[in-house]
């Protein structure tokens, strides 16, 4: 049941006394590295005098700009011969960023996911089919080595290639499937454009991250694929997968906190906010040697679930991220984030799974149009069912957020599919 009894259930109070541990290390190798020295001296900060957890707060945070700016080794604490890998960000937004890793911290790493893929209970019997992109991207190679350590059967399909996917699934029994959303709906329908029914397929669970999504379309993969989807999450600056992962309750990410301090602040003021409350995640990695980072400001929203888990583990646990301080948008002066929009076109069984959302400005004002595939077995070509469909669609959207945008009904396939992070939003407004 677990991969590591006693650390995934430790007592609270021991968690936060190896945390002020390990806080203290991480500070000491941090002061060496050129970008951390000079933010000691900048703040005058005594890391002798950083007594509790509390502490941290006095300690500046850290942001991709940081990263950038100290590129392409400012940040790392160890000699050039200990670091045995890089990875870079795939750039969600902007530059790519650098993280270089010792040959402890990619053990480390691959640990700490046998510990997340056991928590959804895989086992060694079960085959793992990786379909998150291999390279500088952490997607692949992350979850890699954490699945060959608990002893999966590893087929490291990297993405793309939907026909070869489906052919490897069936060839080799595979179980479980690492795999953004977005490729994830589109493989569903590809499976089924094939003639081949998923429920007659071996799988039996999917991990889903590297970019936000909705509970809907959790729901939606669950239903079309039947199997269970698991919510993982991550980001490079943190290693990459493995940071939160969604237990067999499937409600909320339990954080590691023995290798992350997690805090939750507001976005705006850098105020650190209560355990429930929703704002930006900001981590301390606390158990890396090549690249320590402190206060790092993930720009992704969420809030921490501090009830107690059902399954035992005693780390907190994360709610789904609902967008990042970046994505959001601001339609006609709403504040609108493209998981909203999802949820909402998620839930109707009549559409598809593929779509985009188009923001142009027109005599200075804002236009939001959507253009989203229709699912071709409810869909008979019948032109007043598509106006029924589209008014369903645009009182659902009037009623969430607000915004009355232009819906157009596509024919399944006419987008282009997502292989690996999907772009969805084009706001053409600043263009
Ligand atoms: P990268 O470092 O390029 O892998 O990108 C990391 C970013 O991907 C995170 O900061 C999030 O914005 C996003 N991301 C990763 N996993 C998830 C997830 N499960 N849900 C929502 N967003 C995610
Ligand atoms: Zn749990």
């Amino acid at each position: 049941m677990y991969w590591n009894n006693n650390v995934e259930t430790i007592s609270r109070k021991d968690l936060e006394t190896l945390q002020l541990t390990k806080l203290k290390k991480t500070l000491q190798a941090a002061s060496v590295t050129p970008f951390y020295k000079k933010v000691f001296t900048e703040n005058n900060i005594n890391i002798d005098a950083i007594k509790t957890l509390e502490h941290i707060k006095d300690l500046p945070f850290t942001t991709k700009n940081d990263l950038r700016l100290s590129y392409p080794d400012g940040m790392v604490a160890v000699p050039k011969k200990m670091v045995v890998r890089m990875h870079a960000s795939s750039g969600t937004t902007g530059k790519s960023t650098v993280i270089f890793y010792t040959a402890k911290d990619i053990s480390d790493w691959a640990d700490l996911v046998a510990r997340c893929m056991v928590a959804t209970g895989a086992t060694q019997d079960d085959v793992f089919q990786n379909m998150m992109g291999y390279g500088l991207f952490t997607g692949g190679l992350g979850l890699h080595y954490g699945a060959e350590m608990l002893g999966c059967m590893v087929i490291p399909s990297s993405s793309g290639n939907t026909l070869r996917q489906i052919q490897l699934i069936q060839d080799f029994e595979t179980t479980i499937i690492h795999i953004t959303p977005s490729y994830c709906l589109h493989m569903v329908e590809a499976i089924r454009a094939e003639g081949i029914d998923p429920y007659e397929l071996t799988l039996k669970k999917a991990y889903l991250g590297a970019e936000p999504y909705s509970e809907a379309t959790r729901k939606k993969i669950e239903e079309q694929c039947g199997i269970d989807a698991y919510n993982s999450y991550g980001l490079s600056e943190m290693n990459g997968p493995g940071v939160a992962f969604e237990c067999t309750y499937k409600n909320g990410m339990h954080i590691w906190e023995d290798y992350y301090i997690v805090e939750i602040i507001n976005p705006e003021t850098g105020e650190v906010l209560q355990p429930g409350e929703e704002g930006e995640l900001v981590l301390t990695h606390i158990n890396r040697e090549a690249m320590p980072i402190l206060r790092y400001r993930t720009r992704d929203l969420t809030r921490i679930i501090p009830e107690p888990c059902q399954c035992g583990r005693t780390h907190y646990r994360i709610d789904r991220i609902k967008g990042r301080t970046d994505d959001m948008l601001i339609v006609s002066g709403v504040n609108v984030f493209p998981s909203q929009i999802e949820t909402v076109l998620m839930k109707f069984p009549e559409i598809g799974n593929n779509y985009q959302i188009i923001l142009d400005r027109e005599n200075n004002l804002d236009r939001m149009h959507i253009k989203v595939e229709l699912y071709s077995k409810l869909f008979h070509g019948d032109i007043k069912e598509i106006d029924h469909i589209k008014s369903k669609l645009k009182e659902a959207l009037k009623a969430l957020i607000t915004i009355n945008p232009r819906i157009d009904l596509l024919e399944p396939g006419s987008l282009p599919p997502s292989e690996g992070k999907a772009k969805r939003v084009f706001d053409n407004r600043m263009l």
